[in-house]
């Protein structure tokens, strides 16, 4: 065994990523501008990126030069959006590593436009977070004339409630890409409940991100992603305690009986929340353990009494075991979470194992 994998770590089913890359793609008619932003939501930005080249994407949406430039080490050519608006200094760097920056406001346009290189213009149709706003666009009809953007699009904040406002958001977006001099050759909006809650795409491209890593938004989506990561720790330590005995910080599990008690080693400062503490469960040798005891920074407690397990066993705190599995949106309602938050925060001391992907 690889000497990482001795404690606790994440495995990564590329080949799920890219059928739900696939799935995104048949659904919506259009190519993918994958959104690989916080190194792939936690799974590594260039594996996802390097597998998902091979469906051919119109390019790869990030947050930071930092992330760009890492995409750009491992020599992915395709074009790079920086969704997060960059400050003017950040230009020089934006420019090194050959990404495209979101723009939205005249001051930063005119000083792009100077490089003469590609930019997409950002219209707020009501996140009320980055961009043009809608009703605002005027004010950069002249600069826009100057340098027409490469694309222009806006973010939907709330498609996976499958509400109104989607239609709200559609009708500003639509008004403002009508007062642009000339329509852009590339014009988007969909995330991924956007994309599982629509039919085909009326855009260029779409901007999937959580979807291709395996978490639906649920509400009768129409299409759904196969489970990509599988977090894992083993156990480490195992005892019996007697009837009225706590178990970790504030003694909040409290023994109805004697009980066995199974140690693994991962903890909050892995991903794994202490808030999972006495809510959620694990999966050991195809069977459920609760969490006993709040979880700490590098051990967490399950009450084994009801599983046969020994020190060594990989405990399965997201994914499948045997016939159980336990979903990101199972542990994430369970703490209160977004999955979102718990997708990306399996970082840190966690190494990632990879499987398959490979067309
Ligand atoms: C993060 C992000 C997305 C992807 O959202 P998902 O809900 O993960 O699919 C799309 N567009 C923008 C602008 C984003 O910031």
């Amino acid at each position: 065994m690889h000497s990482l994998m001795r404690r606790a770590w994440v495995d990564i089913d590329l080949g799920a990523l890219l059928r739900n890359g696939t799935t995104v793609a048949a659904h919506a008619g259009v190519p993918l501008l994958p959104m690989v932003k916080a190194d792939a939501y936690g799974l590594g930005a260039v594996r996802v990126a390097r597998t998902l080249e091979q469906l051919n994407p119109w390019g790869f949406g990030v947050a930071t030069i930092g992330e760009g430039e890492e995409l750009r080490r491992a020599a992915i050519a395709r074009p790079v959006l920086v969704f997060t608006p960059l400050l003017v200094e950040e230009f020089d760097a934006a420019i090194r590593a050959d990404l495209t920056p979101t723009l939205g406001d005249v001051h930063s346009i005119t000083r792009w436009s100077e490089t003469g290189r590609p930019w997409q213009l950002a219209v707020d149709t009501g996140m009320s977070r980055a961009g043009v706003q809608w009703n605002e666009i005027d004010a950069l009809l002249a600069v826009v004339r100057d340098v027409p953007p490469q694309g222009v699009f806006t973010h939907f904040h709330s498609a996976e409630r499958n509400d109104a406002t989607r239609a709200v958001q559609e009708k500003r977006f639509a008004e403002a890409v009508a007062r642009l001099p000339v329509r852009p050759p590339m014009v988007h909006a969909e995330n991924s409940p956007a994309v599982e809650h629509g039919g085909a795409s009326e855009w260029s491209v779409v901007r999937p991100g959580v979807f291709l890593y395996g978490v639906s938004s649920g509400n009768s989506p129409q299409i759904r992603p196969e489970q990509v990561a599988s977090l894992r720790a083993r156990v480490v330590d195992l005892r019996t305690i007697d009837d009225g005995e706590t178990v970790s910080y504030g003694g909040t599990y409290r023994a109805a009986g004697t009980r066995r008690i199974a140690t693994l080693a991962i903890g909050y400062a892995d991903g794994y929340r202490r808030v999972l503490g006495n809510r959620a469960s694990v999966l050991l040798r195809g069977k459920r353990a609760p969490v006993a005891g709040v979880v700490t920074m590098d051990m967490t407690m399950v009450d084994v009494t009801d599983v046969e397990c020994e020190v060594g066993d990989v405990a399965t705190l997201i994914g499948a075991d045997g016939d159980e599995r336990i979903d990101v949106t199972d542990v994430a309602a369970l703490g209160d979470l977004s999955p979102y938050e718990v997708l990306t925060g399996l970082r840190g001391r966690l190494p990632r194992r990879y499987v398959g992907g490979e067309g």
